[in-house]
């Protein structure tokens, strides 16, 4: 077994025949991470070793089951208890977590060995983890390029080999957009599927915790072992919220306009055109659907977003958290520690915000933002009545060079074209790998994004599954 490419699931039979223990499959990919040219990690956390011990010790008394022993990357935005956790920013250059987060502590009941945390853009807001305070990740198809963003670590990790799989937040993108750009699945669920209790928050209506994975069966996986319920995150839901699928899925809906236009590479019209050639081949019927609110998306991001941004990140005031400034009055205080601890990008995101929710501009910008967004929801629960998904490509380009946009951030935002509608309506989303293209001798990787109704994720899998056998 190559452990550089292997599935969750093939780990798993390793360790269920014993060829590998959970010790054995930690010391490989410790080692992975030591060689590692791709600076995908922030730290490796100090008790993998024990972790691992631990879950062999669950095994010889006889427990199983299908993430026991399985190594795991996480975000850096991903609370553990007394583990750092920064948020890719200086401001929590040496916080420690103070408890665990509930989708982390389910991955730990279940026996999952958490290597490490993983490079992001700070406090998340990025396209290609450039905006991280630390370091910079580079893609392992082309080191010259950027995993993407946010979760950028986490993509190129386990693009890389160092991981079989990582989790990511995804607040507009940052798990899928990434997994495109490094030739691995990213899967972002439902709104409120998966508890937001100890994710470092950036847009609360728009942030899910999702896997990043070398299958779609392992991103299911990962899915099923996190979501529920949770008492400590009231936006998670119960059974009985939203519908589950009735019947397995059939019409795939295909929104021409919205993925024909201008900005839009050729190489990802066509590398989508094959796509779609092979979802016909997995037996699904191709339909044009209409959703002229969707090219919005992007426009009601980009308010609603800052304007959550701005008051998230409130808190970071230098007397609760992480860095102080050893200012002597409280308000110079408040004033350099953020001056110091913020960088440029998240600066930004809080100057757009707080204008965008002052006296004056609320109306216009704010308002204006949300009751669009409740357009766009009735514009896909319309359209799920009438398709069981919908197909677009995950970005608009392949991964871009290292410093090529990051002096433009408008440049950086248009990447979230395709990925920001799922999270301004609510709905589960997941970027498969759909093949390579040659850029500069090297070959890149691109995606197919698939979006369907609220709590209708096993389409997704279903659909997906498909698509990953016809481009074996
Ligand atoms: N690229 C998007 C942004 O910068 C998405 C971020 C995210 O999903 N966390 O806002």
């Amino acid at each position: 077994m190559n452990i550089k490419t292997a599935t969750i699931k093939d780990l798993q039979t390793a360790l269920e025949s014993g060829a590998e223990t959970a010790v054995s499959l930690a010391e490989k990919y410790l080692a992975a991470i030591e060689a590692d040219t791709t600076d995908s990690f922030l730290g490796v956390y100090d008790d993998v070793l024990q972790q691992a011990k631990a879950a062999d010790a669950r095994r010889e008394k006889g427990e199983s089951g299908p993430l026991l022993g399985i190594p795991l990357a996480v975000k850096d935005n991903m609370l553990i208890t007394g583990k750092p956790v920064s948020a890719g920013s200086k401001i929590l250059e040496d916080y420690k977590a103070p408890y665990t987060a509930t989708a982390l502590k389910k991955l730990q009941e279940s026996g999952v060995v958490f290597l490490g945390r993983t490079n992001m853009d700070e406090f998340a807001m990025g396209s290609s983890t450039e905006h991280s305070a630390y370091q910079v990740t580079k893609n392992p198809h082309d080191e010259a390029r950027v995993p993407g963003g946010s979760s950028g670590g986490s993509a190129a990790a386990v693009a890389a080999g160092l991981v079989p799989a990582a989790l990511g937040s995804d607040t507009g993108g940052s798990v899928r957009q990434p997994a495109s750009f490094c030739g691995v699945v990213g899967f972002k669920p439902t709104y409120g599927a998966v508890s937001r209790y100890g994710l470092i928050a950036m847009g609360s209506s728009l942030d899910q915790i999702g896997p990043l994975t070398r299958s779609v069966a392992d991103a299911e996986l990962l899915f099923s072992a996190t979501r529920g319920q949770d008492p400590l995150d009231s936006t998670t839901y119960g059974s009985d919220t939203y519908s589950e699928p009735t019947a397995a899925p059939k019409k795939i809906g295909v929104p021409r306009a919205f993925i024909d236009a201008d900005g839009v590479d050729p190489v990802v019209k066509e590398n989508f055109a094959i796509a779609l050639t092979k979802l016909e081949r997995a037996g699904y019927e191709l339909v044009d659907v209409q959703i002229d609110i969707l090219s919005e998306a992007l426009a009601m991001y980009y308010i609603i977003m800052p304007a959550e941004v701005s008051s998230n990140l409130a808190r970071y005031d230098g007397v609760t958290y992480g860095l102080r400034t050893d200012d002597t009055d409280l308000f110079t205080q408040y004033v350099h520690t953020r001056r110091d601890g913020f960088g440029p990008e998240v600066k930004r995101r809080l100057l757009l915000g707080t204008y965008v929710l002052s006296t004056g501009y609320y109306d216009a910008y704010y308002r204006t933002a949300v009751r669009a967004r409740r357009v766009l929801e009735a514009a896909f629960t319309k359209v799920f009545s009438t398709v069981d998904a919908i197909a677009t490509p995950t970005t608009p380009a392949p991964a871009f060079k290292i410093g090529e946009k990051s002096a433009d951030p408008l440049e950086m935002y248009i990447q979230d074209i395709f990925t920001v509608g799922a999270n301004i309506g609510g709905i589960p989303a997941i970027s498969i790998p759909s093949g390579t293209t040659e850029v500069e001798g090297k070959e890149l990787p691109l995606g197919l994004q698939l979006m369907a109704d609220k709590n209708h994720e096993s389409i997704l899998f279903t659909i997906g599954k498909g698509f990953e056998n016809e481009c074996l």
